[in-house]
């Protein structure tokens, strides 16, 4: 087994990692990249093949047979980059900077030194390896349309793991993550904008409405703060008030305000259920004569929850003992990611691995590639403890039911 793990070469690593920050691929506009993306992991020796559902953002599907029946692990990522500013790519040294860097092109050449280096060890594990690599993952342009449409064409594994973490969680193991969504109230008042002067009776009804619905927002939070629960990976529930706006002049009589914020959840409720609470909130206040409100939402993700007896969690933290020495603690993470996607919609127990991603979305995206070997390590050996334990489990009930179809009893 170590043996193995003195085959992960940082110099490859590094190549591949410059040659995608060399190729942009904001978000929307991922198909050089992912065509690229899809040569290397050729190259690298997996079976490789796109989805063009969405053809300015192709999904590479790469897929790395074992030698013996088994389970699939998937390892998963996104290609696209925010699409914001940054100086042209630099290579020096130990660093290799450039926007995607480290959100997360760390990860996606993780991915391709990790499947060279099991094709390179004659492919000595059970089950297969699939790679699924996509775009559209940033907000706002990113839907998360590309994974979804894998995860619904069932091309997913049994368990999986996303080459990607947050700097909080970086030395966790995650197991869980709430759910968020963005919520927009806009409340009107019929009639036009006008001069204060000419402001009927009531003209501040709508700005007394936003208000209180503002306060209760606010008192909402605070319950929901000091709440009981049973997550104290996740810590408490929120809801948060980003933005109000009413109004556009110092003496104009708006006509509309808008409250936009989040909301974020445990994984015993659903979206559903967020939004129905919400209408509960909203109902609470009597609306004055003449004004109207109603909410707007955008799911960002479900929350997500796995044991931490999941066989993939067990197979993480064996790999994290042997290459770090720590297992690391269990965590919860509060922003989305796609591990929210692949277990909450397509049922996958799902880890997340980092690869020095600490300075994602910064004006100065950057990696340092002695940094790279851990994770690598780690997601080489994690692959390797989930199948040949699960494949050898698989491998025999499958010839327990062989020897009973047979109707062999044995001596
Ligand atoms: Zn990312």
């Amino acid at each position: 087994m170590n043996g193995l793990l003195a085959n992960v070469k940082l110099k490859r690593v590094a190549d591949d990692l410059w040659r995608l920050v060399c190729v942009p691929s904001p978000t929307g506009g991922e198909r050089r990249a992912a065509l690229t993306y899809a040569r290397m992991l050729a190259a690298a020796g997996a079976r490789v093949e796109l989805d063009e559902t969405i053809y300015e953002s192709p999904a590479v599907i790469g897929r790395l047979a074992g030698k013996r029946p088994g389970r699939t692990f998937q390892l998963a990522g996104h290609i696209d980059h925010i699409d914001a500013p940054h100086a042209p790519p630099v290579r020096k040294g130990n660093i290799i900077c450039g926007r995607g860097a480290a959100d997360m092109k760390s990860g996606l050449a993780g991915i391709l030194e990790v499947i060279r280096v099991l094709n390179e060890s004659s492919r000595d594990f059970a089950g297969q390896v699939l790679v699924t690599v996509y775009g559209l993952h940033e907000a706002p342009k990113g839907t998360s349309a590309p994974i979804m449409n894998l995860i619904r064409r069932k091309i997913t594994g049994d368990a999986a793991m996303v080459a990607e973490s947050t700097a909080h969680a970086e030395n966790r193991v995650v197991i869980m993550g709430k759910g968020q969504a963005i919520w927009t109230i806009t409340a009107e008042r019929h009639g036009q904008t006008c001069h204060e002067m000419n402001a009927p009776r009531d003209g501040d009804a709508l700005c007394r409405f936003g208000l209180k619905l503002a306060d209760q927002l606010l008192q909402y939070n605070r319950n929901l703060q000091t709440r009981k629960h049973a997550f104290p990976l996740l810590g408490p529930e929120s809801m948060f008030i980003g933005q109000i706006h009413y109004g556009d002049f110092y003496n104009r009589l708006p006509q509309k305000m808008v409250l936009q914020g989040t909301r974020r959840w445990h994984p015993v409720q659903s979206f559903k259920d967020i939004r129905r609470e919400m209408q509960k909130l909203m109902d609470g206040i009597s609306l004055p004569k003449g004004v109207t409100a109603h909410c707007d939402w955008s799911l960002t993700g479900e929350p997500y929850c796995i044991g931490p007896d999941e066989p993939v969690v067990r197979a993480y933290r064996r790999a994290r003992r042997t290459v770090l020495g720590r297992a690391g603690a269990l965590a919860g993470i509060a922003v989305v990611v796609d591990a929210h996607r692949l277990v909450s919609l397509g049922h996958v127990p799902t880890v997340l691995q980092g690869f020095d991603n600490r300075s994602a979305h910064a004006d100065c995206e950057y990696v340092q590639i002695a940094r790279l070997r851990q994770p690598c390590r780690i997601m080489l050996l994690t692959i390797l403890n989930y199948l040949n334990t699960a494949g050898e489990k698989h491998r025999k009930s499958y010839e327990a039911n062989q020897t009973s179809r047979r109707g062999y009893r044995g001596s």
